[in-house]
């Protein structure tokens, strides 16, 4: 056993016999691992085993089974997240999309600094839609999903107004849209904003804002380019569609 100390954000927790849990969480210098916590319930580590709780762990890990929270120092939740159905909804997608992207036991703290970094905007109050298409947009490299959305695939131009091509797999500019006419024909502002969102700096982030109308334009062609290229399923993102459909119910109401 390997006795360390790291950051860690818990991704999600499941009871484990009796009165025991597991927990998945994503370390910062270790990756994804799980840990077995006995009397999970009536433990001092209780309110440290949360999904969306970020702490600096004294751990025990294992390089097979599971490893073992021994302490923890520092922790903190997101409290505005958590209390707010629509924020939480979001969040608790993109800890699964980590999740999925992630393999078990390989450090990613690029990506964990991203996704806490994520977190903490939504915490701040920053649009959690465009938070999240950006999250989304980013991680697909995890999926091995490598997508240009700068330039036209064929004379390399940039600053054209751009369609997407599956058959390509990458943007035609208009003088090179006739090689596809299955091409998507999106709006070329979603194109735009994809490039945007590839590259975007954490402080760009606080000055982006976006229409609703385009907002669903970009939710429309992201989840196609999920289905197309990443074909996961993840149920909290089956949620935030529901919510969709009965979300301005509690919206009116608030
Ligand atoms: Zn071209």
């Amino acid at each position: 056993m390997n006795r360390v100390e790291t950051k860690g954000l818990v991704l999600y927790n499941r009871p484990y016999r009796e009165q025991d849990m597991l927990v998945k969480i994503f370390t910062e210098s270790y990756g994804k691992r799980m840990f077995f916590v006995r009397h999970a319930h009536d433990s001092k580590l209780t309110s440290v085993i949360q999904p969306l709780t970020a702490s600096s762990f004294i751990v025990n890990l294992n390089a097979t089974g599971f490893s073992f929270i021994e302490d923890y120092r520092e922790s903190h939740t997101f409290p505005k997240v958590n209390g707010d159905i629509f924020s939480l909804s979001y969040a608790t997608y993109l800890l699964a999309l980590a999740d999925a992207a992630l393999q078990d036991n390989v450090s990613d703290p690029a990506l964990f600094a991203f996704l806490s970094k994520t977190l903490a905007l939504m915490e701040q109050g920053l649009d959690i839609e465009v938070l999240t298409n950006i999250f989304e947009v980013q991680i697909l490299s995890r999926f091995g999903v490598s997508l240009n959305f700068d330039e036209c695939l064929v004379c390399h131009r940039v600053g054209q107004p751009l369609d997407f091509s599956y058959k390509y797999n990458g943007c035609l500019c208009p003088q090179h849209q006739h090689q596809d006419s299955h091409r998507v024909h999106v709006d070329p502002n979603v194109i735009y904003l994809l490039s945007r969102f590839q590259g975007i700096q954490f402080t760009d982030l606080e000055t982006i804002s976006i229409k609703s109308e385009m907002k669903q334009k970009l939710r429309t062609f992201i989840d196609q380019l999920y289905e197309e290229y990443v074909g996961i399923h993840l149920k909290a993102k089956k949620f935030i569609d529901d919510m969709a459909q009965w979300g301005h119910l509690l919206k009116d109401n608030r």
